[in-house]
C-alpha cells in the first residue's frame, strides 16, 4: 500500500500547481471517495481519447479537421499564429477575429532548449508557401521568448509574397494572451501592426 500510495503521489505531482502535499492531500480525497473518483478519471480517459490535434492548425480538436479550419464562415485570406491552444481560445472568445489559426505549440526558448525545429514552423511554411493567405497576422506573447519567435517568424516569412502583421502593444510585456481580459486582447486584435 505504501508504495502504490507513493507511486500515485508522484504521479499527481506531475500534474501543473500539483506539490506534494497537494497530491497527498488529493490521493486521500480519492481513496475516501472511491466512486466518485473513478467517475472523474472515466471522464478525463473517455476525453483524452476523443480529443487529438487538427492536421491543419494543430488545435486540440474531436474532428479532424477541427471546426475552425472547416468551417466555411471563416476567412480563408488571414491567418493567426498563436504558441499555444490556450492562445487561439482567449482570441476566439473576443469575438474580434474571423480567420485561420496555426498553433506553434510552443516559443522559442533557449534556457529550455526549445529551437524552431520543436516547434510547428515546418507545418506553418507548408501553409503559407502557396501564397493562399494574403495577411499573417503573429500573435505570440509578450515575452521575452514570444518576442524572439516572432522575430524569427518575421524573418523566415520575409521573401514570402505576404503581409505580416503583429498583435498591437496593450497586453503588457511579460503578460500572456490566454490571461489578457477580452477587451484587452480584442483591442490589441483590432489595432494590429503591419511590419
Ligand atoms: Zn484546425
Amino acid at each position: 500500500m505504501i508504495n502504490d500510495f507513493t507511486r500515485l503521489i508522484s504521479a499527481l505531482t506531475k500534474l501543473p500547481g500539483i506539490g506534494k502535499k497537494s497530491a497527498t492531500r488529493l490521493s486521500y480525497f480519492l481513496l475516501k471517495n472511491k466512486d466518485k473518483s473513478k467517475d472523474i478519471f472515466i471522464s478525463i480517459v473517455d476525453f483524452l481519447d476523443k480529443i487529438s490535434n487538427c492536421s491543419i492548425c494543430g488545435n486540440f480538436s474531436s474532428s479532424d479537421p477541427c471546426e475552425i479550419c472547416s468551417s466555411s464562415n471563416r476567412d480563408k485570406k488571414i491567418l493567426c499564429v498563436v504558441e499555444e491552444p490556450s492562445d487561439l481560445l482567449a482570441i476566439e472568445e473576443t469575438g474580434c477575429y474571423k480567420g485561420q489559426y496555426h498553433i506553434l505549440m510552443g516559443n522559442i526558448n533557449p534556457l529550455e532548449g526549445k529551437g524552431p525545429d520543436n516547434l510547428r514552423i515546418g507545418e506553418l511554411l507548408k501553409r503559407t508557401k502557396d501564397g493562399v493567405f494574403e495577411e499573417i497576422l503573429i500573435a505570440t506573447n509578450p515575452t521575452i521568448e514570444g518576442e524572439s519567435t516572432f522575430l524569427y517568424l518575421q524573418n523566415l516569412l520575409a521573401d514570402q509574397n505576404v503581409k505580416i502583421s503583429k498583435i498591437a502593444t496593450g497586453i503588457p510585456m511579460g503578460g500572456s494572451l490566454e490571461y489578457a481580459d477580452k477587451y484587452t486582447l480584442g483591442r490589441a486584435i483590432q489595432s494590429k501592426n503591419y511590419i
